[in-house]
């Protein structure tokens, strides 16, 4: 610990990373290049000199020395970066933010770099040569780190010179970088704490990463803790022999744990490389139980002799056969009908509420369920407690890494809260399970959780010590508690967030718009406008809001209650306006799925502070209708504002309009939705989702001072003969076959409420007259059976209906 403040005494450190190297350009290097890329950060890619050339570059008659056939590799993989799903850039621009060179040619540009980072093979050497080479190019402020996965910091710090040493530690990005929220920084002993610090805070703040600091053992945390879960699993469903479709049916959504469970998963990332992996760890690791469990069975050897390593190769655990998905056959190794765990005791355990009780009622389950999972568990639960204080030194930070690079909802410890500490550690041991002393002696002191509200237990204290939290992080439902609760009905609250700042949240399931929604917004901003500087529409669910509550406008749709849905949809319109004429600034802070009435919210808002993730459309026609909380007009107006008023540009944004709602355009990324028009310049991204609500309050109380609501105007239309324009490029899809006859009657609706109409080109007109003809529109829509059809089948079966 001393050299640490040793070390910082003469630490000179850039103030912040402009500018970044990244070195190697493969699967991660390129990935992380187009995340920093996403963060507005420049940065080079370098990769090796080939020694062949291509037949390729012979024909055209370039030689070894040319620059083009030097860059090669890197300039590939750049260009890769288009092609790969998911989109590894928020948008393609970002591939202008990446350069390419190589490592001979460029070593002095090392020098403009803030960030040095290794992203090359996994190989010691390798590594050690590369770092020996670049050293004397690193700017003695600049930060110099690996990527590696498994490989000691302390050995590759070996090969640096001493002054750098300071400043190089481990960053471990997760595949792929842009869209797994872990990072893991890895200090040595020489690593200067104020580095560490600078690039957990860098990481967060600008790259969006959930950080968290692990120790130079093995795999580090989360994969460490990952392979054994993964190989423990395997080990259970051979004993028990369970198949592959089996154990993937309970060990997902069910445990809180990713759709692709845990053999898909194996296969999304590939067999070989978690062999690779694991075999990292039993290379380490001293003869013993553990060794044992690194042992990688002969099974998935086999698999990776075959080269059935997974999606990369077409077969691993599962192969597609057309559309038909079959599961392997651990003793056949041939593929056989997909299995899984069904009938009344997975049922009960599925209609118990909350995630919690799920993950209880299925581990404990007395059945064939809790036969697979409970001895699954307990093993992952007793290695996590095991590894604490030699992988990381807290709890906060193995459930972190488990949740933010696997995905789970709930890490070891959390798990083990909600199963029940003293209970589960008692059956643990009557079975034989190596707990440790300490989560004994915990116990023993009365201590029967591992959290208690905000704080966690401290192995090393044996205390419970308060979680640090980064400052920007805030969530409403402990703001709720702590600040208090201004308004509350059965849909919405709004909520005190502090400096005279509330927060609208929404509480309906799945974030659905219904009623008690928009007479919360309503009676919230009347408030706000007396007694608060301005609000943010923020949430805290999985998404920011999936649209208006479908459900409900079906069933009045279905009974024929006209008077009602049009009461319904007026109120939605007039809701709508007055967030937008608010005396006081409303800002939307949308983030993942935000559709629909979603967006309907977010589009009168003064601004939009929207999550890097945020994936925003006006996707009514799905549902066979068009958008009816004045989103057409919203929409419209958005494009509008954003270009001079020329017949041109009048016409360009009907049209854009007009495909974005008919075509149900819905933004890959929060820059995304800047190009489809959904945000506008003016409004600001969030990289972490964590910090969305933080950053939105911001942009309140920056607006609030001096501000005034915008002022009613008349919009310019392109009737009729816009209207006529519009309409031929629907028929043009219908001849095409592009679209059902349904699909045309909502377009030519669609086109009528666009284009202001049966009116005269240029004719100007207010904003109610438009919602006027929406309305009309949507309600006629809704009246249709297919509409009906579609609304029915998006409620039963997640998407939507063609017909
Ligand atoms: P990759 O094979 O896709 O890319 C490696 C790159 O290194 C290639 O572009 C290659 O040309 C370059 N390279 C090879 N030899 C080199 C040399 N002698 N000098 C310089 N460059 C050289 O590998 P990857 O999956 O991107 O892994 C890179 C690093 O990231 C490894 O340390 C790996 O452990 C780590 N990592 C990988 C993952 C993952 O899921 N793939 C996740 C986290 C960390």
């Amino acid at each position: 610990m001393t050299s640490h403040i040793e070390q910082s005494t003469d630490l000179r450190l850039t103030n912040s990373i402009r500018f970044a190297v990244v070195i190697g350009s493969g699967v991660m290097g390129a990935g992380i290049a187009a995340h920093l890329a996403n963060a507005g950060i420049r940065s080079l890619m370098l990769d090796i000199v080939p020694r062949e050339l291509t037949a390729k570059e012979e024909a055209k008659g370039l030689t070894l020395e040319s620059p083009e056939v030097r860059n090669r590799i890197a300039s590939e993989n750049r260009q890769k970066l288009l092609k790969q799903n998911p989109a590894p850039l928020a948008t393609a621009d970002h591939l202008n933010f990446i350069e390419v060179g190589n490592l001979e040619d460029d070593l002095e540009r090392l020098k403009e770099a803030d960030w040095v980072i290794e992203v090359v093979v996994e190989r010691l050497d390798v590594k050690q040569q590369l770092f020996e080479k670049i050293a004397p190019y690193i700017r003695e402020d600049a930060i110099l780190s690996s990527n590696t996965s498994g490989i000691s910091i302390e050995a590759m710090a070996s090969a640096l010179p001493e002054g750098l040493k300071s400043r190089f530690l481990g960053t471990h990005f997760f595949n792929p970088p842009r869209y797994l929220k872990l990072l893991e920084l890895i200090p040595t002993e020489k690593t200067a704490r104020p580095v560490i610090d600078f690039m957990s805070r860098f990481a967060e703040d600008r790259l969006g990463k959930g950080v968290v600091e692990a120790k130079d053992t093995p795999n580090f945390i989360g994969n460490r803790i990952g392979t054994y879960g993964l190989l423990v699993t395997f080990e259970e469903m051979l004993k028990q022999n369970a198949s592959i479709g089996e154990m993937d049916s309970i060990t997902g959504p069910l445990i809180g744990r990713p759709k692709s469970a845990t053999f898909r998963t194996l296969d999304v990332v590939g067999i070989d490389t978690f062999v690779h992996v694991a075999g990292n760890v039993y290379e380490t690791l001293e003869a013993g139980a553990e060794k044992d469990t690194f042992d990688v069975p002969s099974e998935m050897k086999q698999l990776v002799e075959k080269g059935w390593i997974g999606q990369k190769a077409g077969q691993g655990f599962y192969k597609k056969e057309g559309k038909v998905i079959q599961e392997l056959n651990l003793q056949t190794f041939e593929y056989e009908q997909l299995k899984a765990i069904t009938g009344p005791e997975l049922d009960q355990i599925k209609s118990l509420p909350g995630s919690k009780a799920k993950l209880k009622g299925a581990i404990l389950n007395k059945g064939r369920v809790g036969q697979l999972l409970w001895p699954i568990t307990a093993k992952t639960l007793a290695y996590s407690a095991r590894l604490t204080g030699e992988i990381a030194d807290t709890i906060v930070a193995i459930d972190d890494a488990m949740k933010w690079g696997f995905g789970w909802k709930f890490g070891p410890f959390e798990m083990w809260d909600a199963l029940g500490v003293e209970k589960s550690v008692e059956r643990m041991k009557a079975e034989g399970y190596d707990v440790p002393a300490w989560i004994d002696e915990m116990l023993a002191a009365g201590n029967t959780s591992f959290y208690k509200g905000d704080q966690y237990y401290d192995k090393a204290s044996k205390t419970y010590v308060e979680k640090t939290v980064n400052p920007k992080e805030l969530k409403l439902k402990p703001l709720a508690k702590s600040n208090g609760i201004i308004l509350e009905n059965g849909g919405a609250r709004l909520v005190d967030i502090g400096d005279d700042v509330v927060a609208l949240e929404f509480t309906s399931p799945n974030n659905a718009i219904g009623v008690d929604i928009m007479q919360m917004i309503e009676q919230s901003i009347d408030r706000v406008e007396q007694d608060f500087k301005g609000m943010v529409l923020a949430n805290d669910g999985k998404n920011f809001c999936v649209g208006a509550n479908l459900a409900m406008m079906l069933m009045e749709a279905e009974d024929e209650n006209w008077f009602e849905l049009d009461w319904i949809i007026n109120k939605f319109q007039q809701v709508v306006q007055k967030i937008r004429y608010s005396s006081r600034p409303v800002v939307a802070a949308p983030y993942g799925m935000t559709l629909g009435g979603g967006t309907e919210i977010s589009l009168p808002a003064a601004r939009m502070q929207a999550a890097l993730e945020t994936y925003m459309g006006l996707v009514e026609v799905g549902v066979g209708l068009i958008p009816g909380g004045g989103g057409n007009v919203n929409m419209y107006r958005r494009l509008l504002e954003q270009t001079p008023k020329t017949m041109q540009n009048i016409e360009k944004a009907a049209q854009q309009t007009f495909e974005n709602i008919a075509m149900a355009k819905v933004s890959k990324s929060a820059f995304d939705a800047k190009t489809l028009g959904y945000h506008r310049a003016v409004d600001g991204i969030s990289m972490n989702r964590d910090h969305l609500t933080f950053d939105a309050k911001q942009t309140v109380l920056e607006l609030a001072d001096g501000y005034t609501a915008p002022v009613r105007e008349k919009l310019p239309v392109v009737g009729q003969t816009g209207k006529a324009t519009l309409e031929l490029a629907a028929y043009e899809m219908f001849y095409g076959g592009y679209i059902s006859e349904h699909d045309l009657k909502i377009a030519k609706k669609l086109a009528h409420v666009i284009s202001g109409g049966d009116l005269a080109y240029g004719t100007l007109v207010d904003e109610q007259y438009f919602l006027d003809i929406e309305r009309e529109a949507f309600l006629s829509l809704i009246g249709e059976p297919k509409s009906q059809q579609r609304m029915q089948h998006m409620l039963v079966k997640g998407k939507p209906l063609r017909n």
